[in-house]
């Protein structure tokens, strides 16, 4: 009892802390998507191997992960505006990012598949579903959240975690992570998911916010799973830590793992630069496995990633890209952490 007091104590200083200086600044500026260039961009040439590939991966900052499996273009949990939160009147309440997107939006490929794992602002960004709105793209959602996604996609799929969904040969299946799904305080009936997804050569999990838990040992295994690597202190109880996810990751009997939920949004108390250094020394001589750990940084199954680039277009200077060094930090991140 006198534990539980001392961590919700905790978790109270936290968010006061926190809490007036974010919405100061969330008056300061606009929910906007982060500088987009006008006019029409052609696909970045390092997606487009992506997408030309059998199985591939790229971290887009946070939750959002675009993967190639089974033929279809995936993107997890799209959330590509500058602020994420609560919107009124055009400006938006909220956590801002600290790191702009790899790739200009445009230079997107063309997704078949958007799966988004709950309606928390840090995963589910309406502003950014709405740009990416599209008739040939499928939303598949947790139970109860369907209602929130924007008009304009083709289709929009609740999946529970007693039903599968076979989409153009790759068979999706939601798995109940230690998380929970409200996106206000009176909305816990909302559902949470973890997708597995499995084509007929490789299989994939998107693990999206997670505490420790064994579920995961039980669908393996998997050639690679994406996992949240942040956000741990002093939300334990929500979000796993890099020595758990490691562990869920080898439960699994995973192959290669994709880590996120880091060094995007500052959710968490810890240093942004100490989730990936704590995964890595959890990895030890496996840390090869760790796969791009950078944000914009291509990884694709049985060959070297490249370079990641910056939103100039121009290559990242500094370590080769397979040296899985922590994510670089952008300028003024400093000033803009709280
Ligand atoms: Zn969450
Ligand atoms: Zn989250």
């Amino acid at each position: 009892m006198r534990t539980k007091l001392r961590r919700a104590a905790k978790i109270a200083r936290s968010g006061l802390r926190r809490y007036p200086r974010e919405l100061i600044n969330s008056l300061a500026v606009s929910g906007r998507p982060p500088s987009v260039p006008s006019g029409s961009l052609s696909v970045d040439p390092a997606l487009m191997r992506l997408v030309s590939h059998d199985l591939g991966a790229v971290w887009l900052g946070h939750a959002s992960v675009l993967a190639r499996i089974g033929g279809l273009n995936v993107l997890s949990d799209p959330v590509f505006s500058e602020r994420v939160g609560l919107t009124v009147g055009g400006i938006t309440f909220g956590i801002q990012r600290m790191a702009p997107l790899p790739f200009p939006e445009r230079a997107l490929p063309p997704i078949d598949v958007i799966l988004l794992t709950h309606a928390h602002f840090d995963h589910f960004d309406v502003p950014t579903l709405r740009r990416l709105a599209s008739p040939h793209t499928t939303v598949v959602t947790a139970t109860k959240t369907a209602r929130l996604v924007p008009k304009g996609f083709g289709r929009v799929i609740e999946l529970d975690w007693t039903t599968e969904l076979d989409l153009g040969g790759v068979r999706v299946r939601a798995v109940r992570p230690a998380h929970w799904g409200a996106r206000f305080a009176y909305d816990r009936h909302r559902g949470f998911n973890s997708y597995l997804l499995e084509a007929a050569n490789a299989r994939v999990l998107f693990a999206g916010d997670t505490a420790h838990t064994d579920v995961f040992g039980k669908l393996g295994p998997v050639d690679l799973a994406v996992f949240g690597i942040g956000a741990y202190e002093p939300w334990i109880h929500h979000h796993a830590n890099p020595e758990q996810v490691w562990e869920m990751f080898t439960d699994l009997g995973g192959e290669h793992l994709l880590p996120m939920h880091h060094s995007t949004f500052r959710l968490g108390e810890e240093h942004p630069d100490e989730p990936i250094q704590r995964l890595l020394a959890a990895a030890g001589e496996h840390r090869h496995r760790v796969v791009g750990t950078r944000m914009g940084e291509v990884w694709l199954h049985g060959e070297r990633a490249t370079e990641p680039k910056s939103p100039s277009g121009e290559a990242a200077q500094g370590d080769a890209a397979d040296e899985h060094t922590p994510a670089r930090r952008r300028p003024g991140v400093s000033e803009l952490t709280v």
